[in-house]
Formats: structure tokens, C-alpha cells, sequence
């Protein structure tokens, strides 16, 4: 897992993305997620997944679900460093990704059966490589069992987000929810 693509794609004197920095001692026992809001160009919404000392992410056009007769378009992305986990902020005009990023939910995640992060990071490897993933989100506003399938070996970059039928689903439109810092912005 590289950040090279990353890097390429971003002039840090520019963007107030983060670059490069030493990574963290790994050995913490809950792997992360977050999901991004990003007003770019197009509206979408990043699902970023902590895997092997990086997040793996996937841009979700029409967003997240929580409703299992949904499938969402997930458009894996480049590797994006651990330390975007809590990234907010506006990129400039000019720059990769141009516009308002928010935090949408965040919290841990793992893979389905499995109780520690390195138990979690081998199957969620497997998962990777196979192009069907399985896991389970903690998060504050989505939580339970999803699904991300490849959809074809032509386009490895497609994949589905699929929300398993569990206590946590409903037919409710998810993406309707405002991240925190959108409300905030909104009464200032
Ligand atoms: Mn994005």
C-alpha cells in the first residue's frame, strides 16, 4: 500500500490536506473509518477504511445507505494517509478535490468475525485481493453489517456498498443527515 498516487495528486504548500508524516505506532487493537462529505466539483461522499497503516477509499456518489434494497456505486480511490482520518477543512480552487470537506461519521470498524485488529486486517486483506469485503461499522451514524463487492475484474475500480438486512437497517434515506460541521457552519 502506497501514498505515492496520493502525493502526485497534491502540491502541499497548497492544500491544507496532510502530507507525509511518520505514522503511528501501530499495535492499537481497533482499526478506523471515516466518511467524508466533499463538496467538490460533484457532491459525493468518501468512505475511508484504516487497513496496513494506511485508508483505503472509495468515493460513493450518491452516498452511503442504510437501506438493503440500495447498492452504492463505491469508486475506489488512491490510498489516503491515516492522518485524513480527522481531516476537515476547504481545499482551494486549483487543487485536486477542490471545495469543502466535512466529517460525516466516523468511529471502528471490522471484519465480520473477528475480535482484534490483526485477526481484522488479514481478512479484510483477503477481502481486498477477492473484491468481496465484509465488515462491521461503529460509527455515530452508520452501524452494523456491510458488504463491498467488485463488480468486475475489467473495472477493479467498482465496487458496491451493499447494507446487509440487519437490526440496524432501514429504508430511510441516510444521506439526507447533515455532517457536524455542516450544521455548525450553517448557524454561524
Ligand atoms: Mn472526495
Amino acid at each position: 500500500m502506497s501514498l505515492e498516487k496520493y502525493k502526485d495528486k497534491r502540491d502541499f504548500e497548497k492544500t491544507p490536506e496532510p502530507g507525509e508524516k511518520p505514522q503511528k505506532a501501530a499495535g492499537k487493537d481497533q482499526l478506523l473509518f471515516v466518511i467524508h462529505k466533499h463538496f467538490a466539483s460533484h457532491l459525493h461522499f468518501d468512505l475511508r477504511l484504516e487497513l496496513d497503516g494506511v485508508l483505503k477509499s472509495w468515493a460513493i456518489p450518491k452516498g452511503p445507505t442504510i437501506n438493503p434494497k440500495e447498492k452504492k456505486l463505491a469508486v475506489m480511490v488512491e490510498d489516503h494517509p491515516l492522518e485524513y482520518i480527522d481531516f476537515e477543512g476547504v481545499i482551494p480552487d486549483g487543487n485536486y478535490g477542490a471545495g469543502q470537506v466535512y466529517v460525516w461519521d466516523s468511529g471502528t470498524y471490522h471484519a465480520l468475525d473477528t475480535l482484534n485488529a490483526k485477526d481484522s486486517s488479514e481478512k479484510l486483506r483477503d477481502g481486498l485481493e477477492k473484491g468481496h469485503l465484509t465488515f462491521i461499522l461503529e460509527g455515530k451514524i452508520l452501524k452494523g453489517e456491510y458488504a463491498l463487492i467488485r463488480l468486475k475484474k475489467a473495472s477493479p475500480k467498482d465496487w458496491l456498498l451493499i447494507k446487509k438486512n440487519d437490526s440496524f437497517a432501514k429504508d430511510t434515506d441516510i444521506t439526507q443527515v447533515k455532517a457536524p460541521g455542516e450544521i455548525k457552519k450553517k448557524l454561524q
